[in-house]
């Protein structure tokens, strides 16, 4: 009986020992999951070196692949066809896996079995197959290379499995196998790709946003829960934190000097995510900065920011240019919301002429002055944490 399955590629590497059952315990967890709505767990299963959902047809077998190549460790999605381990069989499926791949001119089969005890070799199942199938396709023609559809037949454990088409997934670890970070995470461009990345390569992410409210209506924490549902797919991004902050900005505004404002903006931001950090027991922050990309990203201005952390500050687009950020924002399907029109603390109380070089006595001196203790306290006594999607482990 053909079944419709797809098989889940990812790396082997660096995959040694125990590490690599629960690496793989964790991507099966997080496929089931990201399926919950179209196939239920059962359906979810191991098999050597791969993972493989059964689908209903080959259409749900597409959706499959669609969505399981968005999830971080997933190298590859093939839609293939589940046979028994007979010749006559595999040859039928075969023909089947060409069908579903029309249109094509040539093709060539490509066999590997990955356990000998199935009698026969790889050479002589692509020289069988082959010509079974040359016979029953005259109009088409075997051609080694540059092939429009290559058959794969891969016999694993006690089935076979046939595709042509495999589609790329994101690649990286899945989420869950580093920790848990905390991304302070505007409605802007770059730190929604920065959050991505971590998630990318298996971090939890908490996202933390300021927002211009009471100042301004709180437009911003609306598209942020927005973007945060964008990339729940990927399973990474599971929770938001969205805190009022304009009146601090306020504060800042009146007793600060102008040029150090966004600085000083900046380091009450990572003042409050200490605290959420400890929280959340994560083990860094991570922002969307890239190294001169706009004022308050100088390497000075960095080294400012980053004397106020307790954690290392992760900073994953740091050598990336806007072009790349865009791009990969387009990928992500986040461009359309981080380019819409906001009122968010980035906007309230901005200085005229802001500090590219900031020295740090002179930071050091302003903030003395300002009851930084009590601010972090009254805003870490109110925080509202809010699951995103649905929780996977
Ligand atoms: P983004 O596109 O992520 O908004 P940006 O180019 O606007 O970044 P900055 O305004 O200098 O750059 O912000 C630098 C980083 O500080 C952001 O990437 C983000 O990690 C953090 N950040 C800035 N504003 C906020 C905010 N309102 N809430 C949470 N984090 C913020
Ligand atoms: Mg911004």
């Amino acid at each position: 009986m053909t079944r419709f399955v797809c098989l889940v590629h990812y790396h082997e590497l660096g995959l040694k020992g125990r590490n690599r059952s629960v690496f793989e315990r964790k991507l099966r967890a997080n496929i089931a999951h990201a399926l919950r709505e179209i196939a239920p767990l059962s359906k979810v299963s191991k098999l050597a070196g791969r993972e493989r959902v059964t689908a209903d047809s080959f259409e749900q077998a597409q959706e499959i692949a669609q969505r399981v190549s968005l999830i971080p460790g997933v190298v590859r999605v093939s839609c293939a066809l589940q046979c028994e381990r007979e010749l006559e069989i595999m040859c039928e499926t075969a023909l089947a896996a060409l069908e579903l791949a029309e249109p094509y001119e040539t093709f060539k089969v490509d066999a590997r079995r990955a356990n000998t005890n199935f009698p026969i070799s790889s050479m002589e199942l692509n020289q069988l197959v082959g010509a079974w199938l040359c016979e029953k396709l005259p109009q088409k023609r075997v051609q080694m290379r540059d092939m429009d559809a290559k058959v794969h037949v891969e016999v694993i454990e006690n089935n076979v499995y046939v595709y042509v088409h495999s589609i790329r997934g994101v690649g990286g670890l899945p989420v869950g196998s580093s920790g848990r970070v905390v991304c302070l995470l505007s409605a802007g461009l770059d730190s929604p790709v920065a959050a991505w990345r971590m998630m990318r390569r298996g971090a939890r992410v908490t996202g933390l946003h300021f927002s211009g409210a009471p100042e301004v209506p709180d437009t911003s924490s609306y598209l942020v829960g927005e973007l945060a549902q964008v990339l729940s797919p990927a399973g990474g991004l599971d929770r938001l934190i969205c805190v009022p902050f304009g009146s601090y900005q306020r504060e800042i505004s009146l007793n600060v000097p102008d040029k150090l404002r966004v600085i000083f903006y900046r380091r009450l931001m990572v003042a409050v995510a200490n605290v959420v950090a400890k929280r959340e027991k994560a083990g860094a922050l991570v922002t969307g900065e890239s190294l001169g990309q706009v004022a308050s990203q100088t390497l000075a201005n960095i080294r400012a920011v980053d004397e106020v952390a307790t954690l290392p500050i992760l900073r994953p687009l740091i050598g990336t240019d806007k072009q790349e950020i865009i791009d990969e924002a387009l990928r992500l399907g986040t461009y359309e919301l981080s380019t819409q029109d906001h009122d968010d603390c980035c906007t309230l109380f901005m200085p005229r002429n802001p500090e590219t070089h900031a020295k740090l006595d002179e930071v050091a001196a302003a903030w003395e002055t300002l009851p930084i203790q009590q601010w972090v306290s009254e805003i870490t006594s109110e925080l509202v944490v809010r699951a995103v999607g649905q929780d996977v482990e």
